[in-house]
């Protein structure tokens, strides 16, 4: 199994275990990389004490140092200030909060209620104007906050499963979100297999959906698999069934951070078999 996940949170932001738990169990499970990405989130969402988060993972990285590369990272909403913040090793940019015309904020991964109140009050209850309200807050994602890996790209569809509010399959959904994936993977930036929805029986299907990753493959996008595990059970969650279906989409490898002899972080091509 591919065994190296950078989508780790911890009791810091909204998961449960400590990081030094959460090194302790990847180090159980044979794991030599990964990285902790806590919330970096606009004031509506969720705060975290970053100068103590950060200092926590730079003690449980030296600690284990000879044994497992811990990276310093966080996950950025694309409504961070993100020069707010500095020394991390790498950066998941992740689009969860929308910012309206009014300076109001709500987040799309909030809850069923939340969705539909502001999709009501803002597009008149057209949820398709509102997925590309998402995808153009996407877009910006690379100019603002620099990311390493583009954090579950269409998290805007995270209650499509039980709601039915947007069929996937709909060129008013689809174009957009193709239009704005072509666009990003053109910098250079990875793509995660998001499988933390899956692992919580959430959705059915990872982030991004399947025809969005065989479009992402054709546009020559690179990937990275990621649990975005918020306890240290969920760390590589999914990993085996992300793998089958990212080489169905016609992946065959997927990146791996490394430090290089220098000790900084590099990323590396690495066979999905
Ligand atoms: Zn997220
Ligand atoms: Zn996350």
């Amino acid at each position: 199994m591919f065994k190296a996940d950078y989508h780790l949170h911890t009791k810091y932001c909204d998961g449960k275990d400590s990081p030094e738990d959460m090194a302790l169990a990847a180090l159980d499970m044979g794991l030599k990389q990964m990285g902790f990405s806590g919330h970096m989130d606009p004031p509506a969402g969720v705060s975290m004490d970053i100068e103590s988060y950060m200092a926590e993972i730079i003690r449980v990285r030296e600690k284990y140092r000879d044994s497992i590369d811990i990276f310093l990272g966080g996950e950025m909403d694309c409504l961070f200030d993100a020069e707010s913040v500095s020394g991390l090793e790498y950066i998941i940019g992740s689009t969860h909060t929308l910012k309206m015309d009014d300076g109001e904020m709500f987040s799309v991964d909030d809850s069923e209620e939340v969705l539909k109140n502001n999709c009501e009050r803002y597009f008149g209850g057209d949820y398709y104007a509102l997925s590309k309200a998402y995808y153009e807050t996407e877009a910006r994602i690379i100019d603002r906050v620099h990311p390493d890996i583009i954090g579950h790209f269409d998290l805007v569809l995270r209650f499509n499963d039980s709601m039915h509010f947007i069929d996937e399959d709909d060129p008013k959904y689809y174009k957009t979100a193709l239009d704005t994936l072509e666009y990003l993977s053109k910098a250079d930036v990875h793509f995660e297999i998001n499988c933390g929805a899956v692992n919580r029986g959430r959705k059915k299907e990872f982030y991004p959906n399947t025809r969005l990753l065989k479009a992402l493959r054709e546009f020559g996008g690179r990937i990275v698999l990621s649990g975005d595990a918020h306890d240290k059970d969920h760390i590589c969650g999914g990993f085996e069934e992300a793998a089958i279906k990212a080489r169905e989409c016609g992946f065959k490898s997927a990146f791996v951070l490394k430090r290089g002899k220098d000790g900084r972080p590099i990323w590396v091509e690495t066979s999905l078999d």
